[in-house]
Order: structure tokens, then C-alpha cells, then sequence
């Protein structure tokens, strides 16, 4: 376990080493322990680790992140690489998705900042009158469509490969994409970071959407062309933009973002790998190879997610 500022040894440590024990693995957990002796590298992207050449008797690589675009293309990884999939992950992306959605749903701005007492009655819309789109149907991305389509959203979703999913219409491929976003009033965004995802909101997807959308990004920064999110803000076409990821990590202070009236910024906060639930996720992973099963939620390197 490569120390780095996501998972400190003292916050890891004890729910995993806890998990192993009840099933009955015996370990040693160390951020320091010489890579020849490692049998798993539970690893943090933050960690810097990038030379996995001395690691020669690892067995996996098991990441405490969903998103593996720092490490996927990584040629001193010749080991299988798993990603987090639960862990908190999905309840927490759930939580943010749903409660940001809300806000420009309901319009609870107007009310929150209110100075002049405005006592105007505009009743937003029912949850069924309003068209979402949910970009990408992973482990995060069906999940969030399947919470705004119990609420009641008219709910979309888009995906590399064909999906079904009750209650949600499924797009997929490169001709999807377009039948997916024509006039969304919402976009969310839970796309890896891929050379194929880069820039999927651009100015002419950016057109599709209904005049005024919004649009909401916990997926990765290289997935919206900045310059076009701030011209379709500026000309009215997207209302606002709530953002959590960014090409740039802590998004620079001169960055243009910070002072838009039409952007929200939430820094990378949108869900977390919870130390106590997601040991269970990494010693399930060590359980399995040990006993000679196939790992969970292996990485697709030629795919890049
Ligand atoms: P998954 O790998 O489970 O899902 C990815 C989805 O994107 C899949 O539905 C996949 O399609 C789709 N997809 C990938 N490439 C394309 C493409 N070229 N065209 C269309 N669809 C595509 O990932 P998760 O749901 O677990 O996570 C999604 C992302 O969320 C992570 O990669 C990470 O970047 C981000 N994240 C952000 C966090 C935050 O705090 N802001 C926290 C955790 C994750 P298919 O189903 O066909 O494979």
C-alpha cells in the first residue's frame, strides 16, 4: 500500500486488515514493505507510484479509485488492475447527482437568496414534465438514472455498448449520443476520462440540449470543452453548469469558472471510497485470487476503463 494523500495507512490499514482476518487471509499491511516482497498493491492514484517494475511477485493492482485513467496505459503494469466499485461510491454519487439536480429543478436558488423577499409564485415543473440525460450507464451512471427515474424524471441514458434498463431509454454508440442529449434539459456526465470520451460536450453536442439546460459534470474535466461550456453559458443555450472534476486539479484560481455566475464548482467532492466499506471491495479481490477466481471489476486496458 504506496502512501499518498487518499489513503493514509492509518485510515486503511485497520478496516482492511480487520476484513482479512475475518476471512482468515493472514497479512501484512505497510506502505513501505520492499516491492519484491509485495503480493498486492492496493493503490491510490494520488499515491505517485508510477514505476511498477519493482513489484515483480505482485499478483493485482487494486485500485481504491473508480476512474483508472492515470494508470491504464501505464507500460510498467503488467499485472491485472482492478477499480473500485463500491466502496460508497455509488450511494455517494447518488446523493450528490440527485441533490444538485434538485437544486435547478426546483430553482431553489431564487428562494435561498432572496433579498428583496420576492414573493412571486412560479411552481417549477413536475419531475416527469423534465427530460434528463445521463452520459455513461456504468456502476455510477445506471444508478443515478435509475434514482431520477424513481423520483420520476423523464430519464435517458447513453453508453458504448447497447443497454436495456427498465424505465430508462438507452442509447448507445456514436449515433446515440446525438438521440440521447436533443433537447435534455439536464446532462449528467459519468463517462471515464478516455481518448474517446474527450470532449463530448462540445459546442455541437452543447446545441442538442434544450435551450437552458443544465449541465452537471462528477465524471472527469477532459469530457466538456471548456471554452464551449462558457460560450453556451454566455448565449443562454446551457443555464447552468455544475462541476466537479476539472482538466486541472485544484482547479487554477484565474480559471474562468470560479467567477461565472453560471457555474457551481465543488472540488472532486461529488463521492469518496469509504475506507471501512470499500476494504470489503479489496479483500473480496485478494479472497479471489488466492482461491484462484477471477477478479471483480477488472479493468479493460484496450478500452481504457
Ligand atoms: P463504469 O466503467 O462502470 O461506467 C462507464 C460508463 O461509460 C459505461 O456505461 C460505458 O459504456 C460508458 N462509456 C465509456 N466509454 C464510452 C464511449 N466512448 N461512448 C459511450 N459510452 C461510454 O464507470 P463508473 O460508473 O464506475 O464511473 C464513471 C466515472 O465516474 C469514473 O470513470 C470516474 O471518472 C468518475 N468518478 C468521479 C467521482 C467524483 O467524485 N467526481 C467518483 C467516482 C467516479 P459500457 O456500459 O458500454 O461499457
Amino acid at each position: 500500500m504506496p502512501p499518498g494523500p487518499s489513503a493514509p495507512q492509518d485510515e486503511w490499514a485497520p478496516p482492511l486488515g480487520a476484513t482479512l482476518d475475518r476471512m482468515g487471509l493472514a497479512h501484512v499491511i505497510a506502505p513501505d514493505v520492499a516491492p519484491e516482497r509485495a503480493d498486492y498493491i492496493v493503490y491510490a492514484p494520488d499515491s505517485g507510484l508510477q514505476d511498477f517494475t519493482p513489484f515483480t511477485r505482485a499478483r493485482a493492482v487494486l485500485s481504491l479509485w473508480a476512474g483508472v485513467e492515470a494508470i491504464v496505459a501505464n507500460p510498467t503494469l503488467t499485472m491485472p488492475l482492478a477499480r473500485m466499485v463500491g466502496g460508497g461510491l455509488t450511494e455517494g454519487m447518488v446523493e450528490w447527482v440527485t441533490g444538485h439536480v434538485l437544486r435547478h429543478h426546483l430553482g431553489m436558488d431564487r428562494h435561498i437568496v432572496n433579498p428583496d423577499n420576492d414573493w412571486t409564485l412560479r411552481p417549477p415543473p413536475l419531475a416527469a414534465e423534465r427530460r434528463v440525460t445521463v452520459l455513461g450507464l456504468g456502476a455510477l451512471g445506471s444508478a443515478v438514472a435509475q434514482a431520477l427515474a424513481r423520483i420520476g424524471f423523464n430519464v435517458s441514458g447513453w453508453s458504448r455498448r447497447p443497454k436495456q434498463m427498465p424505465g430508462i431509454s438507452c442509447y448507445s454508440g456514436d449515433t446515440g449520443l446525438a438521440e440521447a442529449l436533443r433537447d435534455a434539459e439536464f446532462v449528467i456526465l459519468l463517462l471515464p476520462g478516455t481518448r474517446a470520451t474527450e470532449n463530448t460536450l462540445n459546442r455541437d453536442t452543447l446545441a442538442l440540449l434544450a435551450r437552458g439546460a443544465f449541465v452537471l459534470n462528477p465524471g472527469r474535466g477532459p469530457l466538456i470543452d471548456d471554452a464551449a461550456l462558457i460560450t453556451a453559458l454566455d448565449e443562454g443555450q446551457v443555464a447552468h453548469a455544475t462541476l466537479d472534476v476539472f482538466r486541472r486539479e485544484p482547479l487554477p484560481q484565474d480559471h474562468p469558472f470560479w467567477g461565472h455566475p453560471g457555474v457551481t464548482v465543488t472540488p472532486h467532492v461529488a463521492s469518496h471510497t469509504r475506507p471501512h466499506l470499500g476494504a470489503e471491495v479489496i479483500a473480496e479481490n485478494i479472497r479471489r485470487s488466492e482461491a484462484g477466481a477471477p477478479l471483480l471489476h477488472l479493468v479493460d486496458r484496450s478500452a481504457g476503463y
